[in-house]
C-alpha cells in the first residue's frame, strides 16, 4: 500500500478529504446494506430534521499504524455502544452495533493510504455521524436517517511538545441533570461554542463545567474528561449522570489500576477541594491526556503542583503506559484493538 505524500507531522487537526467513506440509509424502518462512496457531497430535504431540529449524533475515534506495523482501531465496541445510547436518547433508529464496528474497519481499509506511519505521531481520525434525512416541520423525529463514517488524518497532538493548559471555572452550564450531557449529541457542542469563544477571549485554553443544579461539584470540559491524581497517587475521576462517558478516560482508569496499580475512585469532585490535587489531566481521543496546569476560579488561581513545564509523574505514566497499549508496545487487555483486515 502505497501512503499519500502528506507531511505527517504538520497536518495539524482539520479536515482533510480521504477518498472513500462509509453511507447507510434508514428507510421505513430498516437499515439499507450500506456501501463505500466516493461522493463527499450530499443533498437532503431543506427541511431535514438534522436542519431544523438538530437530530444528529456522532463519534470520534483513530485508527494507526502499531510499531510491529499493523493498522487498529481502538476499542471500535464502545463507540458502537455509546451511539446506539446517543441514538436512544434521540429517538432515533439504532444502527446496529456488529455493523458499526466492520463500517469503521471497512472505512479505515478503504482509505489505508492515509493511515500515518508508525512514530509519526499523527493518526486517521474517523468520524461516524447520523442524522435525520427526512422532512420534519410539525416537531417530531425523522422517519428517515443516514449513517455515514468519513476518515481524516490529524497530526500529532502535541506538536512541538506538552505545554499545560489554563482553564477556567465557566459561568454557562454545560449539561443539566437528566438532559443530554451523557449523549455524543452535536447540540451539546452547538451550546458550547459561545462558552468556549468566551473562555478564549478571556485567554483561558478550556472550560471547566460543573454541575447545573448547584455548582458545587465538577463535571467535565467541552470535549474531554477530567483525571485528578492526589498527593498519595489515588486516581480520581467525577461521577455524574451527566458527563459523557469518555472512553480514553474509562480505559485509563483501568490502566491506572491493572498496569500501574494505583487505586482508583469515582466519585463526586468538589469544586472546593482542587486546591488539594497534584495533577489534573483531561482526557479525550484527540489527546488522550492533556494536562492542567492552572485552573481559575474567577480570579482565584488554583496551581496544581505539577506546574505549567510538562505533565505530572502519574499523568506521564498512564500518558505512556495508554499510548503503550495502543501502539503496540505493551500488551493490551483481550479487544481493545481491533486490526483491519
Ligand atoms: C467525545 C467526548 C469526550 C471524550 O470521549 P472519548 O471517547 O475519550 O474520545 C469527552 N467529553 C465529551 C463531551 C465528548 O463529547
Amino acid at each position: 500500500m502505497e501512503k499519500k505524500n502528506l507531511d505527517w507531522a504538520n497536518i495539524g487537526f482539520g479536515y482533510i478529504k480521504t477518498d472513500q467513506r462509509y453511507v447507510s440509509n434508514y428507510k421505513a424502518g430498516v437499515w439499507d446494506e450500506g456501501r463505500l462512496t466516493d461522493e463527499d457531497m450530499l443533498t437532503i430535504s431543506e427541511c431535514a430534521g438534522v436542519l431544523q431540529y438538530a437530530q444528529t449524533i456522532f463519534e470520534g475515534m483513530k485508527a494507526y499504524t502499531t510499531e510491529d506495523g499493523r493498522i487498529v482501531t481502538f476499542r471500535p465496541d464502545l463507540n458502537a455502544a455509546r451511539m446506539a445510547d446517543s441514538a436512544k436518547r434521540l429517538e432515533m433508529p439504532v444502527f446496529p452495533q456488529e455493523r458499526f464496528v466492520e463500517a469503521v474497519l471497512k472505512t479505515t481499509a478503504a482509505n489505508q493510504a492515509y493511515v500515518p506511519p508508525f512514530g509519526s505521531g499523527a493518526t486517521l481520525y474517523l468520524r461516524p455521524y447520523m442524522f435525520g434525512s427526512s422532512p420534519v416541520i410539525g416537531v417530531k423525529p425523522a422517519e428517515e436517517y443516514q449513517f455515514r463514517i468519513f476518515a481524516t488524518p490529524v497530526g500529532p497532538y502535541f506538536k512541538g511538545g506538552v505545554k499545560p493548559l489554563t482553564i477556567c471555572v465557566s459561568d454557562f452550564d454545560r449539561a443539566a441533570p437528566h438532559g443530554t450531557g451523557h449523549i455524543k449529541a452535536g447540540l451539546n457542542y452547538a451550546m458550547s461554542l459561545h462558552a468556549i469563544q468566551t473562555a478564549h477571549r478571556n485567554g483561558f485554553d478550556e472550560n471547566m463545567y460543573l454541575d447545573a443544579a448547584t455548582r458545587t461539584r465538577v463535571e467535565e470540559t467541552g470535549g474531554a474528561n477530567f483525571l485528578f491524581v492526589t498527593r498519595d497517587n489515588k486516581v480520581i475521576t467525577p461521577k455524574s449522570d451527566s458527563i459523557l462517558p469518555s472512553i480514553t478516560r474509562r480505559s485509563l482508569m483501568y490502566v491506572a489500576k491493572e498496569y500501574l496499580g494505583l487505586e482508583t475512585e469515582e466519585r463526586a469532585v468538589y469544586l472546593e477541594e482542587l486546591a488539594d490535587f497534584a495533577e489534573c489531566g483531561l482526557c479525550g481521543t484527540a489527546a488522550v491526556i492533556s494536562p492542567v496546569g492552572k485552573i481559575v476560579d474567577h480570579g482565584k488561581e488554583i496551581c496544581l503542583p505539577s506546574g505549567m513545564g510538562d505533565m505530572g509523574p502519574i499523568t506521564k505514566k498512564l500518558y505512556d503506559t495508554l499510548t503503550g497499549i495502543q501502539m503496540g508496545r505493551i500488551e493490551a487487555p483481550k479487544g481493545w484493538l481491533v486490526e483491519i483486515n
